[in-house]
């Protein structure tokens, strides 16, 4: 899905007289899945992205920081730009403004991008749809946050609910994709993707994975020791960085979960 291609076709392509494919053109970036927990196969999701966009929220389902962070390296990993969307907002920011305001300082604190909306009062959204023009944006959130309910938004011609019935319902090739690519009428592209668990860690080295935490990546060079794994080393620069605060002991946590993780399936 996102791959640009070299067609032949005399004059314009319809449904009985499509266009011939000769040739998949290099990919700028690409996001892979593992098949399988065990094996080591592992196909592509979608390429040439411009950004990914995560579809979070707070309350509702409330979002758990180190499942998001994973999500958040594999995009680093692959090489896509993110922007967190905090969707529901109408549900949580009046009672909890300390709740999203933590939330942004963690996420703008390590470099992302945080926009906050609501699909229900419509807050944010023209915003979002400004960030996506004549991009290809690869939509994710675990169910239940509103994801289709943004998209439609940005879109009311788009429906990825009823979408994917009709789908089925008239391409029965397409119902093999889990995936889903709608052209968004102010320009650009969604990717609509199933939740966000399909994304897995793709053969990351334990003295790898800090380069994916921008935070970390910022000072590592200043670690006394190379590679640190910036927990017990004497002179770590992320250690010092994550006492005077300029990395979050969320973040850091994650990334203490993530290499705990990473051993136990070496
Ligand atoms: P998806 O599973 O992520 O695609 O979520 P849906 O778009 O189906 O939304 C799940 C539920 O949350 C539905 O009942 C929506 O009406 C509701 N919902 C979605 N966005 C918002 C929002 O911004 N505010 C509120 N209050 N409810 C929302
Ligand atoms: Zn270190």
């Amino acid at each position: 899905m996102g791959d640009r291609v070299r067609y032949e076709h005399d004059g314009a392509p319809t449904e009985e007289h499509p266009a011939v494919i000769k040739e998949v053109l290099p990919r700028d970036n690409y996001l892979i899945r593992r098949s399988t927990n065990l094996s080591r196969q592992s196909h592509v999701i979608a390429s040439n992205l411009d950004q990914a966009v995560l579809v979070v929220s707070l309350m509702f389902p409330e979002i758990k920081l180190p499942f998001l962070d994973r999500i958040l390296v594999t995009c680093e990993v692959y090489k896509v730009p993110v922007l967190i969307v905090l969707n529901k907002v109408d549900l949580y920011r009046e009672e909890a403004p300390e709740l999203v305001a933590a939330f942004r300082q963690i996420y703008e604190g390590a470099g992302y991008p945080v926009l906050e909306t609501s699909a229900r009062t419509g807050e944010g959204i023209d915003a979002l749809r400004e960030r996506c023009r004549d991009r290809i944006n690869l939509f994710s959130g675990e169910s239940g946050v509103g994801k289709s309910s943004v998209i439609k938004a940005l879109d009311p011609s788009l429906d990825p609910k009823i979408g994917k019935i009709s789908a089925a319902h008239l391409q029965g090739k397409h119902t093999t994709s889990l995936y889903e690519m709608y052209r968004l009428a102010s320009g650009g592209f969604v990717i609509d993707t199933p939740g966000l668990r399909g994304f897995g860690l793709v053969d990351l080295e334990k003295e790898e994975i800090s380069k994916y935490f921008p935070e970390m990546l910022a000072v590592m060079d200043d670690c006394r020791f190379v590679p640190c794994t910036h927990t017990h080393e004497p002179g770590c620069a992320v250690k010092a960085a994550l006492e005077d605060g300029r990395i979050s002991a969320e973040r850091y946590n994650s990334y203490l979960g993530m290499l705990e993780e990473d051993s136990k399936f070496r």
